[in-house]
């Protein structure tokens, strides 16, 4: 039997999978931002599904997580790279429900972090790769960013992020507090189980 069609059917999808996966392994070096333009800062806890709750596939966004979901100074330096050199343009930052930083007083976790440290916090470096940051005169409470009300801590990141120097006032940022008990995303001030409870 002969084929009687001459184009190569195979040929053109080879060389298209072939450039895809040159461009995932290679995307950083190309300049190839993610499929979304998107950064994400959100809370270690284990209960966050980030991807799911903000229906993302592999490859869409960058994604940090630290405890709180706080903007601290490596949250400053990872979104200063991403958005003036990966093309980011948007930041999102989710916060939630029952958080670790609202689980304990700033006295009694300082206290911790002091038997743990065997010497004043003021001694401890910061950064083990820069121990010439430390926190000076700053506050210990300040750092660990205990938080009282989830949903003003969720805006002030936002606020936070939308006024630094190194965010270009072009980039998008929004926030939201992931209702650990309901599986949902709201909008920071949003407390719709809460409102909907109380008489108005
Ligand atoms: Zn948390």
């Amino acid at each position: 039997m002969t084929n009687t069609d001459n184009s190569d059917p195979h040929y053109p999808a080879l060389e298209a999978k072939t450039d895809a996966r040159d461009d995932w392994a290679r995307r950083r070096r190309k300049g190839i931002p993610t499929d979304k333009n998107l950064l994400v800062i959100a809370c270690m806890d284990e209960r966050i599904p980030v991807e799911k709750a903000l229906g993302l596939e592999l490859g869409e966004a960058q994604i940090y997580r630290n405890a709180g979901g706080k903007v601290t100074d490596d949250v400053i330096r990872s979104a200063a790279l991403t958005v003036n050199f990966f093309d980011t343009r948007e930041i999102i930052v989710v916060n939630h429900t029952d958080c670790g930083m609202m689980s304990a007083s700033d006295e009694a976790v300082l206290k911790g972090l002091e038997q743990a440290a065997g010497k004043p916090l003021n001694d401890v470096p910061l950064n083990p790769a820069l121990p010439e940051l430390n926190l000076g005169g700053a506050s210990l409470a300040n750092w660990v960013y205990m938080t009282d009300d989830i949903d003003q801590a969720c805006q002030k990141q936002v606020d936070l992020l939308r006024g630094h120097s190194l965010i270009p006032d072009s980039v998008d940022v929004h926030g939201y507090v992931y209702e650990v008990e309901s599986g949902e995303l709201r909008r920071p001030g949003e407390r719709i189980s809460r409102e909907i409870s109380e008489r108005a």
